[in-house]
């Protein structure tokens, strides 16, 4: 439920302070102290999961529910023109707080911002079905 040495379950308790943007039973949502856009937002769930992997089964809706709603709030509200929706899992993926959190944030097509991100190629059709198995046979 509540990590006592989290500083997001210490945000959710109100022993510190955010920027509230949301909140339901399930989420909270305010904006990250330091954003790449204005208006950056975390949004995570209220029950503590370290990582999507054992993220509680009653909140994943909600969640969902709620990235809508910001980011519709985002284009209606702050003329964005779009949103990304980021999730890092583990620290070999850039994960940081280690409160299963997403980053809401949103985009303009002027904004600079870009994501580096270099598209790689495989073999051939035979490695990438090999690799499609391999992936696949390991979801339970
Ligand atoms: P991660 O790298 O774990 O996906 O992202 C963590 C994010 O949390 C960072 O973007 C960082 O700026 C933000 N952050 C860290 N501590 C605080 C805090 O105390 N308050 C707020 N509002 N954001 C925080
Ligand atoms: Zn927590």
């Amino acid at each position: 439920m509540y990590a006592p040495s989290c500083i997001f379950c210490k945000i959710i308790q109100e022993e510190l302070p955010c920027a509230k943007v949301y909140e339901d039973a399930h989420t909270l949502a305010f904006l990250d102290l330091n954003p790449i856009r204005p208006g950056h937002t975390l949004l995570l769930p209220k029950i503590h999961a370290d990582t999507l992997l054992n993220l509680d089964s009653g909140s994943g809706e909600a969640l969902m529910q709620a990235m809508r709603k910001i980011g519709q709030a985002m284009i209606t509200g702050l003329g964005a023109e779009g949103f990304n929706c980021l999730q890092n899992n583990f620290s070999a993926a850039g994960q940081e707080v280690m409160h299963l959190h997403w980053h809401i944030i949103p985009r303009n097509r002027a904004d600079q911002l870009a994501f580096r991100w270099n598209p790689g190629k495989y073999a051939d059709k035979d490695e990438m079905t090999a690799l499609a198995q391999k992936l696949g046979g390991h979801i339970a």
